[in-house]
């Protein structure tokens, strides 16, 4: 019964929820119900689009068990706004043709890293705030169905795990240089690009956006900086199915000078991000 509600509340978003405020296209702020027995939420959205950040884990398993190998990048934070917006300084990501995917809500980083590692809605999945670390017994996310193939795996973060997952991931604290935790995340993904399935979770486009607002040119010189790294570890992937999205979008708000980027709204810049779903070198079963 559960899942048919959250089917229904997904559909219903996909028919008639209008979209708040973007930096150059203004939509109207619109209530967001929040229903305790419906999590997912009680607004609705037009225009939808047909893709979903949970298509990560069904794309990839289904990726795994044809045999091929899997490189997952997670852009924290990069919306589709976001990406529209600075879309001249991503010529690699932009090459590849991203399409519009849905976040869940509320669109916050461990609510929507769940639900890509594992393919599931927040009720079905279990995690709901930053303050939940631990999914619901039974469920299994995309490093056990990897592993349960036989297939070898890696899993790259920055400074923390964000949520208990089936697989211990490498960290990447900051070493001091001028990017974040974004230069060691691309050195440990580097060094492991030898595995079957790589899921590599890049957060400087987040904390950019927090800081200097989402259209500032410090994120786009960052999102620029992400997506040289991409470029890099794709081209030297050597073949197999690369996937590239993210958790949530972010949007403009005012009122704290040093905090210009927020995202927890059901809202279009908050709920809309890219996603890419390409072919590289041919696949690992030819
Ligand atoms: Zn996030
Ligand atoms: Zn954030």
């Amino acid at each position: 019964m559960k899942k048919l509600l959250a089917t229904l509340c997904v559909l219903l978003c996909a028919f008639a929820m209008a979209a708040c405020g973007g930096s150059e296209t203004s939509y109207p702020d619109i209530p967001v119900a929040f229903e305790p027995d419906c999590p997912i939420m009680a607004a609705l959205m037009a225009d939808a689009p047909m893709r979903s950040i949970s298509d990560t884990f069904h794309d990839a398993l289904n990726a795994l068990e044809n045999g091929d190998r899997v490189l997952v990048f997670l852009l924290d934070g990069w919306g589709w706004e976001k990406f529209q917006h600075h879309i001249d300084m991503q010529p690699f990501l932009s090459s590849l043709n991203p399409e519009p995917a849905l976040s869940v809500y509320p669109p916050i980083t461990p609510v929507a890293l769940a639900t890509v590692l594992t393919g599931l809605q927040p009720d079905d999945h279990g995690i709901h705030s930053r303050a939940d670390r631990r999914m619901n017994d039974g469920v299994t996310d995309i490093f056990a169905e990897a592993a349960t193939l036989g297939r070898t795996v890696a899993y790259i973060q920055g400074h923390s795990g964000i949520i208990q997952t089936s697989l211990m991931p490498i960290l990447s604290p900051d070493a001091g240089g001028p990017y974040g935790t974004d230069g060691e995340i691309f050195e440990n993904a580097r060094r492991n690009l030898d595995v079957d399935f790589l899921f590599v979770h890049f957060h400087g486009i987040d904390d950019m956006g927090h800081t200097y607002g989402p259209y500032a040119e410090e994120v786009g010189v960052r999102i620029a900086l992400i997506d040289g790294y991409i470029q890099y570890l794709v081209e030297n992937w050597g073949h197999g199915t690369v996937i590239i999205t993210a958790d949530h979008g972010m949007r403009r708000i005012d009122g704290n000078p040093y905090r210009l980027g927020d995202h927890y709204k059901f809202c279009h810049e908050d709920m809309i991000v890219p996603y890419i779903i390409t072919q590289v070198g041919g696949s690992s079963n030819e």
